[in-house]
């Protein structure tokens, strides 16, 4: 099928029957899967502080610097957190905290330097999300490039495209809008891709968001992965409400499964579409039959249980479903990236 637009992408969505999207996504997903085929990791979220001035409606997670319960994980209690996660098979962490403001870029740029070299390359690390390393540019008084290139120079590989919900500057400024702008964060993630580090794209889905929002956020990964090819995968994960001020409802798995495909139709240029287990547990697998090709095996990520997500610590009674949905399962290790450039 060719590329689609927006007005074609909210047709399908609203008139394709499910049956439909499945095809549409299998064609997309076939340009770069083998159709029985999907991989996975073994990945835990570390997070290193909740103490966070941004303050967006849907998180329950952060404390004000200035309230009790506020922590700063210390060193050896990251590498606890990374020592357990080797012991479950896995080799991924996602460090991901609060905009906390007494935590510098040099204590990061320290921080990752040091897993880097406890480590070396047999763990790989998503070392902040986009949305972090904003603030901490900002904070440093430094450009975009000068901000990824200290990163580099510590040992970081990766800054993922987490944080981004939804990517329109109406969504922002309805729940956080001391986060980020929308046009701060696109050019931020072009300097990350510009100074050789790798990047991934995300979304997630269930808020107050209208269709047409959900639908420019995937014509701006889109139109950026045309311009940089920077964007390794797409990972689309389902709003948790619960204990967040904005509160709400959560989507039925059936939505969840219709936005994957129709995400893999429309991002024709992103090689991995991601099913989340974290937030929708067994009933992501089933994304597979939608476009989906890979997908995490999440040990803990503190941010998203405490609005509600469940983990299932029991990994192989976890891969036996989408064996029984007929798919053969393989470990993804997450290696250091071959375009990694820079000195
Ligand atoms: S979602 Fe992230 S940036 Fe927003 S309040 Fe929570 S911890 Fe802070």
């Amino acid at each position: 099928m060719n590329r689609i637009g927006v007005d074609e992408a909210r047709a399908l969505w609203n008139e394709a029957s499910d049956e439909e999207l499945k095809q549409l996504a299998g064609e997309v997903r076939a340009r770069y899967h083998e159709p029985n085929r999907a991989t996975y990791m073994v990945m835990r979220i570390v997070n290193y502080t909740n103490v966070c001035v941004a303050q967006c409606d849907y998180c329950a997670f952060y404390v004000l610097p200035n309230q009790s319960g506020g922590y700063v994980l210390s060193r050896e209690d990251v590498f606890a957190k990374i020592d357990e996660l080797l012991e479950f098979g896995g080799d991924l962490v996602g460090f991901n905290g609060g905009f906390n403001p007494k935590l510098p870029l040099d204590y990061y740029c320290g921080l990752f330097a040091s897993v880097r070299e406890r480590y070396g390359e047999r763990v790989e690390f998503y070392a902040l999300t986009v949305a972090e390393f904003v603030f901490l540019a900002d904070r440093a008084k430094l450009s975009y490039a000068e901000a990824a290139a200290r990163l580099r120079d510590a040992g970081v590989h990766w800054v993922t495209g987490g944080g981004s919900e939804i990517l329109t500057e109406d969504f922002r400024a309805r729940h956080a809008k001391w986060k980020y702008t929308v046009a701060d964060y696109f050019d931020a993630q072009r300097a990350i891709v510009e100074s050789g580090l790798r990047t991934t794209a995300t979304m997630v889905i269930g808020f107050d968001e209208t269709l047409d929002e959900r639908l420019e956020h995937l014509q701006r990964t889109r139109d950026f992965q045309d311009e940089t090819g920077g964007l390794f995968s797409f990972l689309c994960w389902t709003y948790k409400p619960y204990g967040t001020a904005f509160g709400g409802r959560e989507i039925s798995p059936q939505e969840y499964w219709r936005w994957i495909a129709l995400s893999r139709i429309f991002l024709d240029n992103v090689e991995h579409i991601r099913t989340s287990v974290l937030t929708q547990n067994e009933e992501a697998f089933r994304a597979l039959d939608y476009g989906a090709d890979d997908f995490d095996l999440p040990i803990e990520d503190e941010v998203t249980q405490k609005a509600g997500a469940h983990i299932d610590l029991d990994l192989e009674g976890l891969l036996e479903v989408p064996r029984r949905l007929g798919y053969r399962v393989e470990y993804r290790h997450a290696a250091r990236p071959p375009a990694l450039a820079g000195p």
